[in-house]
């Protein structure tokens, strides 16, 4: 390693200054800052050691203890300065722990074996909360390993420390993975002020939920005031026995996909139609168009759909029936509502659009959990579900290079999950 130390001079006090500003140990004082070669690339080393004085903590249990040997230098990387990547160079000592036996001693700056500091850790996870981690490794010329690296310890600080008090509002939701092939069941906290994503488990089955269940905890459980759901029977089940002091309601978000779905299928038969027929598309790339609420419609599309509207289309008539279905959502009082959603059911019934009807028929079936969102209104934001299923989304789009479901997993609770980080006491947002 070649090495130039920066002479004990400005610059060196500088860099000390700054440091202590930003990172001040009780224990360890900063020394000699250099420039050296480290994995063929210039960095600003920086040398720490331990207070004169000072013992050695056991990181089994903190205990202060005596000194048992000293190992070699080691280097631990820090945030980079300017374009130089900055490492502390350290010679850990062994304690000799009257309970652990011989152990190298805790660090405030890193954990275990790791070679990143943990305050660079913080760093590098935060700029992968808003970059994909393929750019965050770029942008600081580190490795995806690392920067995945240092989301996973900062997630399972947060997972480890994280507080579930107060938690009397969940949604339940199913995400696709992977193209498609694989599903995770996500638990959200709703509670107002508190929306965030409480626990992610693979699949869509009884056990996953009945997982989330036990692990949460009877006591918890049980003070669950409202759970948001989709009207999958096995889930519902679940709910019902595992918080029996919460009301079960069938929130719009996953009401309205049901009748998205609907649409998608009758717009899906009709361009079969147009093929068989030899007929023009009229639908080509319609999907949007007719899946879309009005309102979020531009102005091109609008006109789009305008021209649509007067062709006697099946897709078309799909459409305004769920149009027609948003007004249930304006009620006040439960027993207007129910009555709106017989009427609705009846005229739907009437139809001839079977992926239609058969909306009717869920929605039927599950009219009092549906009615129950009446009940609680204004407790539960309708938008809150569909918010976070959409962040959800984008995580996983943007998670381009995660080949593992844990990968993906750590990156929601990273971007979802509003966890604790470890104690880092330099900021920069
Ligand atoms: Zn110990």
């Amino acid at each position: 390693m070649r090495e130039t130390i920066l002479t004990e001079g400005a610059e060196t006090m500088l860099i000390k200054t700054l440091l202590n500003k930003v990172e001040h140990f009780k224990s360890f004082v900063y020394k000699a800052v250099s420039f050296a070669m480290v994995y063929g690339s210039e960095a600003l080393v920086v040398d720490l050691v331990a207070r004169s004085n000072s013992r050695p903590e056991c990181p089994e249990c903190g205990k202060l203890c005596v000194t048992y040997d000293t190992r070699g230098a080691r280097l631990f990387e820090y945030m980079p300065l300017w374009q130089y990547k900055v490492y502390f160079r350290y010679s850990p000592r062994r304690v000799r722990c009257s309970v652990h036996g011989v152990k190298v001693e805790a660090l405030p700056f890193a954990y275990g074996k790791e070679q990143m500091t943990t305050s660079y850790k913080v760093y590098l996870a935060r700029w992968a909360r808003r970059l994909s981690w393929k750019e965050v490794a770029d942008i600081f010329e580190t490795s995806w390993e690392s920067v995945y690296r240092a989301v996973k310890h900062v997630v399972e600080y947060g997972l480890a420390n994280r507080k579930l008090e107060d938690i009397t509002e969940i949604g339940l939701d199913e995400i696709f993975v992977f193209k498609g092939y694989k599903c995770l069941t996500l638990v959200y906290q709703l509670n107002q002020g508190c929306r965030r994503l409480l626990w992610c488990g693979s699949h869509r089955r009884v056990k996953t939920l009945l997982r989330f269940f036990r692990e949460f905890g009877k006591e918890r459980s049980h003070g669950l005031k409202f759970i948001c759901s989709d009207m999958w029977a096995p889930y519902l089940k679940v709910v019902a026995k595992k918080a029996p002091n919460a009301l079960n309601i069938l929130d719009r978000f996953h009401i309205m996909k049901k009748f998205n779905e609907a649409i998608d299928e009758v717009r899906r038969d009709e361009v079969r139609m147009f093929k068989e027929q030899h007929q023009e598309n009229v639908l080509l790339k319609g999907r949007w168009l007719l899946l879309k609420r009005p309102e979020n419609l531009s102005e091109k599309q609008t006109a789009r759909l305008r021209d649509l509207m007067k062709l006697n289309l099946s897709s078309v008539k799909a459409h305004l029936m769920r149009e027609d279905f948003q007004r249930f959502w304006n009620y006040r009082y439960p027993s207007w509502a129910g009555r709106f959603l017989d009427n609705w059911v009846t005229r739907t019934m009437q139809s001839n659009l079977e992926p239609m009807k058969k909306v009717a028929k869920t929605i039927t079936n599950h009219k009092p959990l549906i009615l129950n969102w009446f009940k609680a209104r204004g407790r539960l934001s309708s938008g809150a579900v569909e918010g976070l299923n959409l962040k959800a989304k984008l995580t996983i789009r943007k998670a381009y290079g995660f080949r593992t479901l844990d990968g993906l997993t750590t990156a929601l609770y990273h971007t979802l999950g509003k966890l604790p980080e470890p104690k880092s006491i330099h900021r920069f947002c």
